[in-house]
């Protein structure tokens, strides 16, 4: 017998049919003989909907209640899913995070799993159950407070349980059949990939492809985990995500050789920050860089122009997450004199595209062929970072989405029959 864990996203849960037809493909997979354990996220775009209502009567509500009321919507579609699959004649017990186990730290809003304790899950499938887990929050260690993950954690949540079970598989059912080689909202041509490293994956969630959390995806590569993400609205095989070694040897047995490139990412999350006349000498950097540290806000790219022969002064471009960039900002206003700047700039109107694949490393001349593409479409290059398998480059937002359709064509990613499917989802 397997033990299963399956997640359900927002979308796949979003009504009352939904539900049920999700409950009946849960029965399903435990009649086929397995021991299921389910990970559901909040209905539709529940969490959304209460932020809007936490944001309509305060202007800043308190973290502890504002993950309390989060982790109600969560708690609603696990209770439901329960429902359903009782009224199929099968039993489920849902959870809350908590009873689940899933211990954290004490950080309201984006809280760390320290721990898994699933004692009671255990109990509950070894009694027959069908076990349904509220995603995305757990219970602090420290404080015993309740917390929620941070967006799109339910995911986590999965990984993390079936790590702790030791499951044999963790599906993630979503509202596309599987990973695709570009978001198949922008780029309808794109591709479905069967097996996809890790690494890969890590990289690609980290640059901004929504498909999966980058905390799952890390947390599965730490445990081995392989996860299986696939339609909840089809039964096609979905996108195997598996570590380096198997997805060489699938390739390998099939005789293919390995993709160069596994896939285009984008971002519209980031704001880009440029800091005008500052002196070329050591220590601006460190100064510049200091505060913004000391804000607690995280950098993406930074870019540093060599310094005008006349003035001996240069620029500073860095990029952060958009909601970081006005507190950027203001700390870098705030220590105009010590850091010494003419002025500052500030562009939330920028997206960024990110092409990775581990075949990079051995093949030359990918960052060519990608700057060649934008420049035929008369796409400027803002910004440009690279890691051993990713090239990123900052662009203006609305030029974002032809960007990624023109890398995509550029590298032979489009599927030549087939426009990919979306199911459902409203993106937000
Ligand atoms: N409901 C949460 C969110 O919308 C968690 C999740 O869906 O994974 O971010
Ligand atoms: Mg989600």
């Amino acid at each position: 017998m397997s033990l299963v864990v399956q997640k359900f996203g927002g979308s796949s849960v979003a009504d009352a049919e939904s539900i049920k037809r999700v409950a009946r493909r849960i029965v399903d997979t435990r009649k086929a003989g397995n021991q299921v354990c389910v990970v559901v996220s909040a209905m539709g775009d529940t969490t959304d909907e209460l932020h809007d209502l936490a944001a309509a009567v305060s202007p800043a509500p308190p973290q502890r209640e504002l993950d309390m009321l989060l982790t109600a919507g969560e708690r609603i579609s696990a209770a439901l899913l329960s429902m359903a699959i009782d009224s199929l004649g099968d039993s489920a017990r849902s959870f809350t995070g908590s009873q689940a186990g899933v211990i954290t730290d004490d950080v309201h809003g984006k809280a760390r799993i320290i721990d898994i304790t699933p004692g009671r899950i255990r109990e509950a499938l070894d009694a027959n159950h069908i076990v349904i887990v509220a995603g995305f929050q757990g219970v602090s260690q420290s404080t015993k407070e309740i917390t929620t993950l941070g967006r799109g954690a339910s995911d986590t949540t999965a990984v993390a349980l079936a790590a702790a079970l030791g499951a044999d598989v963790c599906e993630i059912y979503t509202d596309v059949d599987g990973i695709f080689t570009a978001d198949p909202r922008i780029v309808p041509t794109a591709r479905k990939i069967d097996r996809i490293s890790n690494e890969e994956m890590q990289e690609l969630a980290a640059s901004g492809a929504k498909i999966l959390m980058l905390r799952c995806v890390e947390y599965a590569r730490r445990f081995g985990v392989p996860i299986h993400v696939r339609s909840s609205f089809s039964h096609h095989e979905g996108t195997w995500v598996v570590d380096n070694e198997s997805a060489r040897n699938q390739q390998g047995e099939e005789g293919v050789e390995d993709p160069i490139i596994a896939g285009v990412a984008h971002d519209r999350g980031d704001a880009k920050v440029t800091i005008v006349g500052v002196k070329d000498s050591p220590g601006v950097a460190a100064k510049i860089f200091q505060t913004i540290a000391a804000a607690q806000i995280n950098i993406d790219m930074i870019v540093q122009n060599i310094s005008a022969l006349d003035t001996g002064l240069t620029d500073v471009s860095f990029t952060c997450p958009m909601s970081d960039g006005p507190r950027a900002v203001e700390v870098l206003q705030a220590a105009k004199e010590s850091i010494g700047y003419d002025q500052l700039q500030y562009d939330d109107q920028v997206g960024k595209l990110s092409l990775v694949g581990s075949g990079m490393r051995s093949h030359p001349g990918v960052s060519a062929t990608l700057f060649q593409a934008l420049a035929d479409n008369g796409i400027n290059i803002e910004m440009i970072s690279t890691s051993e398998i990713r090239v990123s480059v900052v662009t203006k937002d609305d030029q974002l989405d032809d960007a990624v359709r023109a890398v995509h064509t550029a590298f032979g990613l489009d599927d030549a029959d087939g426009q990919a499917v979306v199911y459902g989802g409203t993106g937000r």
